[in-house]
């Protein structure tokens, strides 16, 4: 039984610096649970002087320490005694996800910790699968490259998968022999600090991974300006993404890695099955209620298929089980905050008045008090100028336009901004192939939509969706740099 009482789930909170929780709140932010919205604790804001103190720690643990110069094979071992412990305390994890996201439990303890294990897991076994070469050279010189960690990566996480984006900053970067500094989402704090401790406790070597606590404009900032950082790898929206570029620019040309927003379309010629496209389009959209960066927003079927796939998905998408993420039978989540269901609904209404028709939902779901839970909507008659066609929405909202010919369906999936993903739903391998190569999107999936757990499949943005790779090999040499090195040896 996976059920709990969010009001006896003890969570530790604080900065975690140089190995140790420090708990000093100076100013501080609430944090609330979005299942009922209650606000349950508070969180201290990091400051120039916590930043300062965070990342010094980190440099210090980079120099010191032989973090970065031990054979990788050793640092391989302790991040996979890390991803052990991960498994070993997946229901604590899960229930410290749960209690401050919008994770269900079940999810958490069946997908999310296991999954992020498997993260930490494949990027320590590449810590020993890489290196430099040796260049062409005259045979009187010796002419080669070598691969090395920046030093201080600071990494910052958005809240709608706290765990398993905090992940996929954080294992490639220690795993190429970085010290990081990671600043979660302050809508979704928690369940990061407790990560930390348990990196400590496999071996990591205090100061190696440290997180700071508080928002975007004074802290996350302060972090990404700060001299002794290296590199920036940032999860987040397309807007925040550009304030970071900027920041780095005006304070030191960092490399970055951006993963940011989407607007993914969802393509059903008129050969797909309706069964298995209405089914991937229905989970493509419901998933942590849309609030996915990959969430398939945008169904673009064949005119023949469409009232048959727009009806089975209406189908699929009314039978949600929404409740608090602490029940075990929840399996729909709520919106992250009231803020952002404002938003949705704003988005929705503007495109009603835009001239699209609402199908199912465009509604609050009644029965939660206090937790904001959007219904999941459907809205046809949409065109590709209305906002919710235009606009991340980041909820459970899927708009509807069709098309008649191949061209047609693919000009539409064009996004003139996003190229984040694309699901495409066809039985003919040659239209497929075409379409995956007409498509501006950094991530493809036919007949299926969502990530497997083959990790080695990097996934990344095209135009504003990011710069660079999450995932796969990508990642992992994204955190390394190249240093060249040519010697004479004389004849
Ligand atoms: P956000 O951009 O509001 O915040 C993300 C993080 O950036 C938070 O930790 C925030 O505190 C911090 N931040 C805000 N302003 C900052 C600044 N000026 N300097 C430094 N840090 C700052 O995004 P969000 O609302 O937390 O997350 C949702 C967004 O994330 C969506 O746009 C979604 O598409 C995107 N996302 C993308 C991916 C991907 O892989 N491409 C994955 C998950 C989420």
């Amino acid at each position: 039984m996976l059920d709990f009482d969010p009001a006896s789930q003890p969570a530790p909170n604080g900065h975690f610096i140089n190995g140790k929780l420090d708990t000093g709140i100076s100013q501080s932010l609430p944090v609330h649970r979005p299942s009922d919205g209650k606000a349950f604790t508070e969180i201290p804001v990091a400051d120039s002087e916590t930043v300062d103190h965070a990342v010094g720690s980190a440099l210090g643990a980079y120099r010191r320490t032989d973090w970065a110069r031990q054979a990788p094979r050793n640092r391989a071992l302790v991040l996979c005694r890390w991803a052990d412990l991960v498994d070993d305390h997946c229901i604590e994890l899960a229930q410290l996800e749960a209690l401050g996201s919008t994770r269900p439990i079940a999810q958490a303890a069946g997908w999310d910790v296991p999954y992020l294990a498997k993260t930490i897991r494949f990027f320590a076994e590449l810590a020993d699968k890489h290196g430099g070469e040796v260049a062409a050279t005259a045979d009187s010189q010796l002419g080669f490259t070598l691969t090395e960690p920046y030093g201080v990566v600071a990494a910052i996480a958005p809240w709608n998968f706290p765990l398993v984006m905090a992940g996929w900053k954080l294992a490639p970067a220690l795993a190429a022999g970085n010290a990081v500094v990671l600043k979660p989402s302050e809508l979704t704090p928690l369940s990061v600090v407790r990560l930390a401790q348990l990196a400590v406790e496999a071996g990591v070597p205090p100061g190696i991974f440290n997180v700071i606590q508080g928002d975007g404009k004074q802290s996350g900032e302060a972090l990404c300006r700060h001299p002794g950082v290296s590199k920036i790898t940032f999860t987040g929206s397309t807007a925040t993404g550009a304030a970071i570029m900027a920041a780095s620019a005006a304070s030191g040309i960092k490399p970055m890695t951006l993963e940011l927003g989407g607007k993914s379309p969802q393509i059903v010629f008129h050969d797909a099955d309706p069964d298995l496209a209405a089914r991937c389009v229905a989970r493509g959209i419901l998933g942590n209620a849309g609030q996915v960066c990959v969430a398939g927003s945008r169904l673009i079927v064949h005119r023949r298929l469409r009232d048959e796939v727009v009806e089975r998905t209406a189908a699929l998408m009314s039978q949600v089980s929404p409740g608090p993420t602490w029940h075990e039978a929840t399996g729909f989540s709520p919106i992250i905050s009231r803020k952002q269901y404002d938003r949705v609904d704003r988005i929705v209404k503007s495109t009603i008045g835009q001239g699209a028709e609402p199908l199912i939902g465009n509604r609050e779901m009644e029965g939660f008090d206090g937790g904001a839970f959007y219904a999941p909507t459907i809205l046809t008659g949409v065109t590709g100028e209305m906002d919710a066609a235009r606009k991340e929405v980041f909820g459970p909202v899927l708009t509807v336009q069709d098309f008649e010919d191949e061209e047609e369906g693919l000009m539409l999936a064009d996004h003139p901004e996003y190229g984040l993903a694309a699901g495409l739903y066809t039985k003919d391998l040659s239209r497929a192939l075409r379409a995956v190569r007409h498509l501006e999107v950094g991530t493809i999936w036919v007949n299926r939509y969502g990530r497997s757990e083959d990790l080695i499949i990097p996934t990344g943005g095209y135009k504003r969706s990011g710069i660079g790779k999450d995932l796969g090999r990508q990642a992992f040499e994204a955190n390394l740099q190249t240093k060249s090195a040519l010697i004479e040896i004389g004849t």
